[in-house]
């Protein structure tokens, strides 16, 4: 079904789209000359995400433009302009330099979503640090698990949260040196260990240069779910930039005056991306939002602040659509121009409710933590086909992928056959390794091609079609869970014996975390018991981790090697074939 006719018809879309002509600009697009056409560089020489998105436009006539509009939770509100910004994120590079932190060092950010995160992530990109933002609704153990992986060298927090999930974990994170808390109450004795970065940030220079930066220094670090073991650690460079900015133009339509707000977390990888860098580099104005989803405090957001691009989930977008069409129709939303949506399967119906409740269609794109960047997408000026997830990017190839036997891959031409999703590899915003493991890595690309663990088709036009994960890891509200972390959090309960994680369908969040658990002998199933369960995963994991379900069972099912069975667990719980299970233990 095409959108894009009702979508010309609203009265306020006098903009061009920046991507018209898709083939012909598929066909000329080179990344080398986007680079050259599009970024900055450092004047000390090389690439530096900071200087891209805040100090080349510091330096222009540009300075006072509003970059960040942040809106607190409780009505207050802050506005900073590219010079403000540039000047700010100085001085925490000052206050890092002052400490002897040093290039390569990481740089770890709890706090929400509070102007001092935007203006650290900046600060440790001038640095040539790396940033890895941590999502607050992690608790003590992801958080923990994060910190120690990464060798964190500094961590930039609240006095709440330090205290509440940060205090009793720091003795065995080894690296940290620094932990420095934002906005402690004037008065308020500060926790031994800690220093109060608004009295650093007071004291320190404003004046600060850029180093020159090598394009291939590592910058942001990005903690992703996998089935097995520990959270992955993808690592991304300065030349990711390239691909945050051309994306920012061809996908989310950037136009210099836009009002944009991407109502993900920093936490995880679209809130950095989209949150953060490709709008800064775009030099638009970007909304930030302190509060968590209400429906109508975004729909007065939208309208009172004249958001004209808008990039935000299908979790959110089931929610808006549950609170109903009535409540939109209060709000002068025209204003905005384009509706984007990432991070799990968006529905048909969601795309079509957009265009008959907000006037305009949702358009979906996809990418993930590895890729950096949005790499297939419904562009503001293509047809849309609600289901699917659109085309890829001018200088990205995509293809339907199937593993042959002895490793090799072929790549499946013909329409509409499923098969794995793999990007032909060297984009910019390309992860460049997954921290501490070599192998893990290595295991990700077959020749050219990096593998996604995503299930595709391609259709006849190059739209492709999301099917599913190849994988066993949880999408739940848009983020990625790992069902190994929540597993072991749970084998520490000592009524546990064994533990199976799986996703479970859910209409509004995509998948709800389920725990199924077998109890160690002498100990009884019962609701007391499942409480005291939820409660203990929520306090280790954190509302975004634990599971929201548990499930007494006699026996988790596992194979003879002892693996944990979750797509038979899945099977069970939804009621469909077991499929095959000769590999399965005699017990389960
Ligand atoms: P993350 O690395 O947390 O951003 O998660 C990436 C994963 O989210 C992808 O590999 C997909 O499984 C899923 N995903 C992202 N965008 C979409 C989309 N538009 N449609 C379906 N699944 C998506």
């Amino acid at each position: 079904m095409a959108l894009q006719s009702i979508q010309k018809g609203r009265a306020s879309t006098p903009v061009e789209p920046n991507l018209i002509d898709y083939d012909g600009t598929c066909s000329s697009f080179s990344w080398e000359r986007a680079q050259k056409e599009e970024l900055d560089g450092l004047p000390a020489g090389g690439l530096n995400i900071a200087h891209e998105a805040v100090d080349r436009h510091a330096a222009s006539l540009r300075a006072e433009h509003l970059a960040i509009r942040w809106l607190g939770r409780k009505g207050s509100s802050r506005d900073l302009t590219y010079g403000e910004l540039s000047q700010l994120s100085n001085r925490f590079a000052n206050v890092l330099r002052e400490l002897g932190v040093r290039e390569g060092d990481r740089v770890f950010i709890l706090t929400g979503r509070i102007p001092e995160l935007y203006v650290a992530a900046l600060g440790t990109l001038k640095m040539r640090c790396v940033l890895c933002p941590l999502f607050s609704a992690f608790g003590p153990e992801p958080i923990q698990a994060r910190l120690s992986r990464g060798e964190a060298t500094v961590l930039v927090t609240t006095p709440a949260l330090y205290r509440k999930k940060v205090e009793a974990i720091r003795s065995q994170v080894s690296s940290l040196r620094h932990v420095l808390l934002v906005a402690p109450q004037s008065g308020e004795p500060i926790p031994e260990g800690t220093m109060n970065l608004g009295s650093l940030m007071e004291a320190a220079r404003v004046a600060y240069t850029i180093p020159l930066t090598d394009p291939e220094a590592p910058a942001l670090l990005h903690f992703t779910s996998g089935t097995t073991g520990l959270p992955k650690g993808a690592v991304h460079v300065h030349q990711a930039v390239l691909a945050h900015h051309v994306t920012g133009r061809f996908a989310l339509d950037l136009h210099p005056d836009d009002v944009f707000w991407c109502t993900a977390d920093p936490g995880w990888v679209t809130g950095t991306s989209y949150g953060i860098i490709s709008p800064l580099s775009n030099g638009v104005t970007c909304i930030v939002d302190e509060a968590e989803f209400d429906a109508e405090r975004w729909y007065s957001i939208l309208q009172d602040q004249g958001v004209t691009v808008w990039y935000t989930a299908p979790t959110a977008v089931r929610m808006l659509m549950r609170a109903g069409p009535e409540l939109p129709k209060r709000f002068d939303l025209s204003r905005l121009r384009l509706i984007a949506s990432v991070g799990e399967p968006l529905n048909p119906e969601a795309v079509v409710w957009g265009q008959e409740v907000l006037g305009l269609p949702i358009h979906d794109n996809w990418w993930q933590t590895e890729t950096g960047g949005i790499m297939i997408a419904n562009y503001a000026s293509m047809e849309i086909r609600p289901g699917s997830m659109g085309r890829p990017l001018p200088g990205v190839e995509a293809a339907v992928v199937r593993s042959e036997e002895g490793g090799s891959l072929e790549v499946i031409e013909e329409p509409d056959v499923q098969g794995e999703l793999a990007l032909r590899s060297g984009w910019p915003s390309m992860f460049r390794a997954y921290l501490h493991d070599e192998e893990r890595y290595r295991k990700c690309f077959a020749g050219d091609w990096y593998l996604t663990g995503d299930l595709a088709r391609r259709d006849a036009d190059g739209y492709f079609w999301f099917v599913g994960r190849a994988d066993d890891v949880i999408k739940s509200a848009g983020h990625l869970v790992g069902p190994f972390e929540v597993e072991s959090a749970l084998m520490e309960h000592p009524a546990v014996a064994e533990v199976g994680v799986i996703g479970k369908p859910d209409a509004v969040v995509g998948e709800v975390v389920k725990a199924f658990i077998a109890l160690k002998p002498g100990q009884q199933p019962g609701e007391d018991l499942r409480l005291e369960l939820l409660g203990f995963a929520r306090k280790r994991l954190g509302a975004a981790v634990a599971p929201k379900e548990i499930d007494f069972v006699k026996s988790v099912p596992k194979n003879r090697a002892g693996k944990i069975m979750r797509r038979l667990l899945k099977a069970r719980e939804l009621g469909l074939p077991e499929g095959d299970t000769s590999t399965l233990e005699d017990d389960a």
